[in-house]
């Protein structure tokens, strides 16, 4: 059964992250296998400034930047094939030489479109490369263009995927040759043939497109942390790491603020029931965290989520009168017009409270209008801690000393909002 492997910039940043790559692959001999590649490095920031520069009238910045990208990708083909290299740096040379020309061609067009022109050179460039790099060492691979594979609206810059037509072009992918299947990721193109992106860190859910179309086994995203954690490290110092969750507890993870797997990716994969695996590409021994179809493992350990720089909203109607269900719905309603996600919602008889982020060009308008026709109290600074299967010890060690100014709870989730500046830089989970 076929095994979807997704690599980002930083398993591939450089020569010595592609040979690394190469005797990782080494280890699982199983096919059918298709690799996800990103664009190398920070590629895609430095084709996104190219574009910059290029849209800016700024051409010798261009000049300069399109050097540096050619140098930068023929110095790694140079480090990793050396007297060999002459085959694999005309590739990439004519890859170049293809994004100068389009990025030309298309300079006139508006940006978005002109954008997906340019920028899907990172992930062309990284894949030629990392192809070839595999079939040096003897794992033989089939370098596919992504854009033939994964078939897109024109959205440009966040294309949505036709799953018909992709599911049609996918077909064969998994045909068992012996050969690797190497494809970019966060690419697509349309029925006409324009190149399109689905979105800055789109990789993975290339992933998760190719993994549903094909009914694939698993999908196994490796990266330089060892998997998923039940708070995010740098700001809590005993996070741990899961062995095991549902698609539907990640999925509420993500909700509540942890930028653990985008949504979108899981989709796919939730309904096919296609596991995916966070692994690490620096320790090959360590399982990584998996993300599967049964609750069954969810609430092994809490998870903590934090939202900072949010406001607090108590909107109370004027004289006495009742929060009923017509004035919520106006509220909500607002809410919905002013683009802004309620992190926490709590209502009373006469009252209902909401937790925003102090997002100023989105809020400020919200809270004028509100304020027209209700009586509204507001707190500044504060931060949303979500703690996911809390125990009763567990919170009271998180909101000792600490004012809770607006809180919710039910079965599986608690929620406080606390002073900005009460919080801990870094976080102690109690035990
Ligand atoms: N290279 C793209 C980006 O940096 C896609 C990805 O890495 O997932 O956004
Ligand atoms: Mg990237």
């Amino acid at each position: 059964m076929t095994q979807v492997f997704k690599f980002g910039g930083a398993s591939i940043r450089d020569a010595d992250a592609i040979r690394h790559l190469g005797r990782l692959l080494a280890h699982f001999p199983e096919r059918p296998l298709v690799v996800v590649v990103s664009a190398m490095g920070k590629t895609t920031n430095a084709l996104e400034a190219l574009l910059a520069a290029a849209r800016g009238n700024d051409p010798d910045d261009y000049r300069d930047r399109l050097e540096r990208l050619r140098r930068d990708h023929l110095a790694t083909v140079e480090a990793l094939f050396g007297a060999s290299a002459d085959p694999v740096a005309q590739r990439v040379e004519a890859l170049i030489a293809d994004l100068d020309r389009r990025h030309r061609a298309h300079a006139g067009r508006e940006r978005p479109f002109h954008y997906d022109q340019t920028v899907c050179f990172g992930e062309l460039l990284s894949t030629t490369i990392v192809s070839a790099w595999l079939d040096e060492v003897g794992l033989t691979t089939e370098w596919r263009d992504a854009r033939e594979l994964i078939v897109t609206d024109d959205t440009h810059q966040e294309a949505n995927v036709d799953w018909a037509a992709t599911a049609e072009r996918v077909r064969g992918l998994d045909v068992e040759d012996g050969r690797i299947r190497v494809t970019q990721g966060f690419i697509g193109g349309t029925a006409k043939g324009a190149s399109t992106t689905l979105g800055r860190e789109g990789s993975d859910y290339t992933a998760a497109i190719l993994a549903h179309c094909l009914a694939a086994e698993g999908v196994t995203i490796w990266k330089d942390v060892p998997g998923l954690f039940n708070a995010d490290p740098r700001r809590f110092d005993n996070a741990v790491q899961f062995g095991r969750i549902s698609f539907s507890e990640a999925i509420e993870l993500a909700w509540h603020g942890a930028t653990v797997i985008h949504p979108k990716t899981l989709a796919p994969l939730q309904q096919k029931a296609i596991p995916l695996t966070v692994r690490s590409f620096l320790t090959l021994e360590a399982p990584g965290s998996t993300i599967g179809g049964d609750a069954f493992h969810d609430g092994d350990v809490p998870a903590f989520m934090l939202r900072e720089e949010q406001t607090l909203l108590e909107i109370r109607p004027h004289d006495f009168a009742f929060m009923d269900e017509a004035r919520q719905h106006d509220i909500l309603g607002r809410l919905v017009t002013a683009g802004l996600h309620a992190g926490l919602i709590d209502a009373g008889a006469m009252r209902l409270s909401l937790c925003l982020d102090s997002h100023p060009a989105r809020l400020e308008p919200l809270v004028a209008s509100l304020c027209a026709d209700f009586a509204v109290v507001r707190r500044d600074d504060l931060t949303l801690l979500t703690v996911r299967y809390p125990t009763a010890s567990l919170l009271a060690g998180l909101s000792e000393g600490r004012e809770v100014l607006a809180e919710r709870r039910n079965a599986t989730t608690a929620q406080y909002l606390f002073h900005s500046r009460e919080c801990p830089a870094t976080w102690h989970i109690p035990a």
